[in-house]
């Protein structure tokens, strides 16, 4: 006969400060069931009002990964409906690490119904557009969040900011990638709604 282990706490914990916040969220990530590495995530704390309850920050050229959570928005949901903020981010996290990028298309989609997390953050935050030097030699790489002319408008009126050459943008979420302002609308059609 097995006997089962009382349970050593009668109540369960609940974060009630934003350490306490960081400190939930690592132990409940190691919980969930996708083959990430969690080791190169870094937690923080946003206590700006702002109507993200969390985001998720990569870097261009590392591995490391910013998972930014909003106080105010744990305040708002309490523990067990923020856990399912921290997997949305977490499949971000996955499909990051396993493809190279992450959007909110039709693979997030199916691991977001398999976990039970919403579909939907509030602002996916992580950057929309890559702007890559054409010259091999110069490895200028940066990030855009919004669409602005640099992204719109390459080759015309802007240029590496380090070496003076070409570039090219990637829209993170397709990896479609563009040159000039024609190419640029050919591939905002062909990206469509996940623009
Ligand atoms: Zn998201
Ligand atoms: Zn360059």
């Amino acid at each position: 006969m097995v006997i089962e282990p009382a349970l050593k706490r009668t109540s369960i914990s609940y974060p009630t400060t934003p350490s306490e916040l960081i400190d939930h969220a690592i132990e409940y990530s190691k919980t969930i069931k996708l083959p990430i590495d969690i080791s190169v995530i870094h937690w923080t704390i946003s206590r700006r009002a702002t109507k993200r309850a969390a985001c998720c920050k990569f870097s261009p050229g590392s591995p490391d990964i910013l998972i930014s959570l909003t106080w105010k928005a744990f305040q708002a949901y309490g523990w067990e409906k923020f856990k399912s903020i921290i997997r949305h981010e977490l499949i971000h996290v996955w499909e990051y690490q396993t493809y190279g990028s992450t959007s909110h298309g039709s693979l997030f989609k199916e691991k977001a119904q398999q976990l039970d997390a919403p579909l939907h953050c509030d602002a996916f935050c992580s950057p929309r557009f890559y702007l890559i030097c054409k010259n091999k030699d110069c490895q200028w790489k940066t990030i855009r969040h919004r669409a602005s002319k640099t992204v719109t408008h390459p080759f015309h009126f802007y240029r590496c900011r380090k070496c003076g050459s070409p570039y090219t943008v990637e829209h993170v979420g397709t990896s479609i990638r563009w040159n000039t302002h024609l190419e640029y609308r050919r591939a905002r059609k062909k990206i469509g709604i996940h623009w």
